[in-house]
């Protein structure tokens, strides 16, 4: 995977984490992007945690109804950073459940624009450099929302940013990456 591209993708968002939650942030890259985003849940049977689907006007990220929110937040990221990475789409028509796919071709979608990314489990993820790009940008915004909260933390408390920066980059997500933290 090209990491400093998806550093390089991450820092030019410029993006107030302080602002973040999930809704907030998909309104942010709408308007980044010129392109409506609508975010839906889906009951996908096991295998399937949630998609990108690119139309002509649209994108749908859908993710999968029987999670845990925590995880759902997680997909629809997932989702977002494929779009913010420009990841090729890929013809995904086939991988649709059935009563997702009429649903769609009922709302007049041409089969053949039916295009994005599935996000299906594990051990299909790891050998793909798309998925690992997709992960490993949403690693970078978790580190900086991270971050944040414990900025407004230290805006009730008083306590100065210096004494805070200890314990921030000793947090799991700062340890990982040590050498490419953003800003
Ligand atoms: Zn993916």
């Amino acid at each position: 995977m090209d990491r400093r591209k998806v550093q390089q993708c991450f820092a030019g968002l410029d993006y107030d984490f302080t602002a973040f939650d999930i809704d907030h942030f998909i309104v942010y890259v709408q308007q980044l992007r010129q392109r409506p985003i609508i975010s839906q849940s889906f009951p996908f049977s096991a295998g399937i945690s949630g998609l990108w689907l690119e139309m002509a006007t649209v994108d749908f990220i859908i993710y999968q109804s029987r999670t845990h929110p925590i995880h759902q937040t997680h997909i629809r990221l997932h989702e977002v950073a494929h779009m913010l990475l420009d990841h090729p789409r890929q013809p995904i028509r086939d991988s649709l459940p059935a009563e997702m796919l009429r649903e769609l071709t009922a709302a007049g979608t041409p089969s053949q624009t039916m295009r994005g990314h599935l996000r299906m489990r594990e051990v299909n993820r790891r050998c793909n450099a798309f998925e690992e790009e997709a992960e490993y940008f949403v690693e970078l915004l978790q580190r900086r929302v991270v971050k944040a909260d414990r900025l407004s933390e230290l805006t009730r408390t008083g306590t100065s940013i210096r004494s805070l920066a200890r314990y921030v980059d000793g947090l799991p997500y700062a340890a990982k990456y040590p050498d490419d933290l953003q800003k």
